[in-house]
């Protein structure tokens, strides 16, 4: 048996915690590329902490069918908005920002994204996690979310070029203004 539990990724270190083998990792390993992205995100998440809930979801959530409405101008195939299609929820997981729901064409967007109006994203999956506030995370979690009707499996390349397509036609009507006619 074993005395040590948990090995460094970098060094020949061995530790029975879990805790004291991260320590190790971050204090002599932080010039490692997958360390220094990893202490980014733990910033990132604590920044995103010190900002407070001072939003009403239900007021916040209005701009999603305002938005919808301006993409569907573009793309005349997307569904007839519905009154239900955009909806805040408080039970989706901790990690969720929103979900969909594909075949009733539901969109429920976490209400705690939306009592901040920031949210932590992958801004077109470049892998570059920042917080988003306002407009533009709208209109990412919005494209986002959209995408995933009537595409067949989950964040592959097919979804990320629907994605950007529309996110591409949002941002050229929030550069014109439209969007917020
Ligand atoms: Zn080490
Ligand atoms: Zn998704």
């Amino acid at each position: 048996m074993n005395d040590w539990n948990y090995g460094c990724l970098f060094c020949d270190a061995k530790f029975l915690k879990r805790k004291d083998a991260v320590n190790h990792t971050y204090d002599n390993h932080s010039d490692q590329p997958r360390i220094q992205e990893a202490l980014a995100v733990k910033a990132r998440k604590q920044e995103l902490k010190q900002i407070p809930f001072v939003y009403d979801p239900a007021e916040k959530l209005k701009v999603f069918p305002k938005y919808y409405e301006k993409l569907k101008d573009s793309f005349f195939h997307l569904p007839k908005l519905t009154k239900r299609m955009f909806q805040f929820s408080s039970k989706l997981a901790s990690n969720r920002l929103a979900e969909t729901n594909c075949r009733d064409q539901v969109v429920f967007v976490a209400q705690k994204v939306l009592r901040r109006d920031a949210a932590i994203l992958d801004i077109m999956n470049n892998r570059n996690l920042q917080i988003m506030k306002g407009t533009l995370m709208h209109l990412e979690i919005l494209s986002h979310e959209i995408a995933h009707w009537h595409t067949r499996g989950g964040h592959n390349s097919q979804f990320y070029a629907k994605q950007k397509r529309y996110f591409d036609v949002l941002i050229n009507k929030l550069i014109s203004g439209e969007l917020y006619k």
